[in-house]
């Protein structure tokens, strides 16, 4: 089984409004993502993706929405908190944790995919020891059925 990864980067700010300490504040981190695929190799072109076509996948999904941006829940304190700020804000339904970030981006990456193409595997690192791992269990399953039957 042959997987595909591509790594990027985005710097971003945000804060957690329900949360007793620093991280109430605006604060900012270089999040590092390395998003892993599986897919057949298309006999045409000996690959599973063109590594190109996955970077511009990636930046509608993931670095347009959130590369300099603000990321906040929102509620109606950060509606207030920023009702004057006009700069690049991204409003997520949750808190902007590892954890919500990291799934809001999984919905995002699987809906661009072309249909062969199975997003497994997301790594959503905040600081270099900090990190995140979300799994598609639906792409384990399949790769559980390939190396029992191959
Ligand atoms: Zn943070």
């Amino acid at each position: 089984m042959i997987s595909l990864t591509k790594k990027i980067e985005f710097e971003a700010a945000h804060r957690l409004s329900n949360y007793q300490g620093s991280c109430s504040g605006i604060h900012g981190h270089t999040y590092k993502l390395a998003a892993t695929f599986i897919g057949p190799i298309n006999p045409d072109t000996d690959m599973i993706l063109d590594f190109k076509t996955l970077k511009s996948i990636l930046q509608l999904s993931v670095l347009d929405p959130l590369d300099h941006a603000l990321i906040l829940k929102e509620n109606p304190e950060n509606r207030r908190i920023f009702s004057a700020y006009t700069g690049k804000t991204t409003w997520m339904e949750s808190e902007p944790t590892s954890e919500r970030m990291i799934e809001w981006v999984a919905i995002r990456i699987t809906a661009l995919l072309p249909t062969t193409i199975e997003l497994i595997e997301l790594q959503l690192y905040e600081t270099s020891r900090s990190f995140t791992t979300w799994k598609n269990n639906k792409g384990y399953f399949y790769l559980l059925l390939f190396l029992m039957y191959f």
